[in-house]
């Protein structure tokens, strides 16, 4: 039986537990709320691994470069990758809002009395303070991600810069680096379990009645999602990467399932990592950096969606929009992508700063937020393949990826 089960790759098992799911949940209804400490145990296994696994893979990963200048290199060719998927992203998000106008004839007074969320604090100057660990440990604690990655890019630097002396901190580094990948994979093996019961959980609780007032949304975001994913990114593969796009599919399934379940790109960060190295041969160096990263700062499901609300709030309150205001929005959805943390519901969030800077009431929140969680499933998966495209991307132009271990992108 066990034989028969270990048999079968990781990535088919995944996703006939996403299928099964999804029926488990339309059979048992809410009562699959019974189920969902199966993939919240799932979801913490994979939170665990999360800082040690940054850190030493990070670290591990720039001494392995050997150099500070491909460093420097990597991290331009990869923020530039970024910046350029998010805006193709809103740009999409824009471009289909003005075409569908989901906003328009829907009824305005459902979303009196919500919650009103207060904008974000994304000045320049706090998202800089933000980024420095005053202590290294207690963002480890507190699992803040960005200043962890600023402080083991750090720690990285200067390991490369003592020279000789600090052999003995990377001898240590690499073996911490190759315990956690272990660690990893030993836990991605509960990646069935969890994703049945979160499936499960997700079409039991959230019955297609809440989605059909909205259903234009929803399938926009579904739409602009595949697009980025079946179009934007197939065509950075091919034109910067210049390699086939199916093996990368084969090779990024698991990660996307997870994503997917999850709605969390941290929680989707190990398994990303795993499957950028493992199945599509992208060096240790680049995919730490890129993926950890990309995590948090590369979001374009997220981008994509901010630029849609953004025309559907203006759409749904008679506001017009100039072309000062779509450029505000080019703008604030950008930031709002980079600074919303990879968990669930947080694109909700980064929606009151887009929203405010056009002048479109904060009520629009409420219409899109019970609807949120599917779609967020959907961003999330669309945020983590951006992630790894980029990963291969920025591998192939720093001559840091295994051709032939990407070719034969099989499961884990
Ligand atoms: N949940 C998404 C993520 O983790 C962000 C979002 O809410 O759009 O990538």
């Amino acid at each position: 039986m066990l034989k028969a089960w270990f048999g079968i790759k990781l990535w088919q098992r995944v996703l006939g537990a996403l299928l099964l799911g999804v029926l488990a949940g339309l059979y048992l209804g809410e009562g699959a709320e019974s189920i969902r400490w199966i993939g919240d145990l799932f979801i913490r296994a994979i939170r665990m691994l999360i800082v040690p696994l940054i850190f030493f893979s990070l670290v591990s990963g720039i001494a392995a470069l050997g150099d500070l200048k491909k460093l420097g290199n990597v991290g331009g060719k990869a923020l530039g990758l970024f910046l350029f998927t998010a805006l193709t992203s809103i740009t999409l998000g824009l471009t289909m809002g003005t075409i569908f106008e989901p906003g328009v004839g829907l009824d305005v007074s459902l979303a009196e009395g919500a919650d009103i969320i207060t904008p974000p604090d994304l000045s320049w100057t706090q998202r800089l303070l933000d980024l420095i660990p005053e202590n290294p440990i207690m963002t480890m604690a507190e699992g803040q991600i960005l200043p962890l990655i600023v402080f083991a890019v750090l720690f990285g630097v200067s390991l490369l810069m003592a020279g000789e002396e600090t052999a003995p901190i990377v001898r240590a580094v690499d073996a911490g680096a190759a315990v956690m990948q272990q660690m990893t994979m030993i836990v991605m093996e509960l990646t069935p379990f969890g994703v049945f019961a979160l499936m499960a959980w997700v079409t039991g609780t959230f019955g297609f009645e809440a989605l059909l007032p909205l259903a234009t949304m929803v399938a926009l975001n579904y739409a602009g999602c595949f697009i980025i994913i079946l179009v934007v990114y197939p065509l950075i593969l091919r034109t910067i990467a210049k390699l086939p796009v199916m093996d990368f599919y084969r090779g990024i399934f698991d990660a996307q399932a997870v994503a997917f379940s999850t709605a969390s790109s941290n929680a989707a960060l190990p398994v990303t990592l795993r499957c950028v190295q493992r199945n599509l041969g992208v060096s240790r160096s680049v995919s730490s950096f890129v993926i950890a990263l990309g995590a948090t700062i590369n979001m374009n499901g997220t981008a994509m969606y901010l630029g849609l609300v953004a025309v559907f709030g203006a759409q749904l309150f008679g506001i017009e929009l100039t072309m000062t205001s779509y450029l505000l929005i080019a703008l604030t959805a950008t930031l709002g992508s980079v600074g919303a943390a990879g968990i669930p519901g947080s694109g909700l969030i980064m929606m009151s700063l887009v929203l405010s800077a056009i002048g479109v009431p904060l009520e629009t929140i409420a219409f899109v937020a019970g609807i949120n969680h599917i779609m967020d499933m959907m961003r999330t998966m669309t945020n983590v393949t951006g992630d790894a495209t980029v990963a291969v991307a920025v591998g192939r132009m720093a001559g840091e990826i295994d051709v032939e271990e990407y070719e034969s992108a099989d499961d884990i």
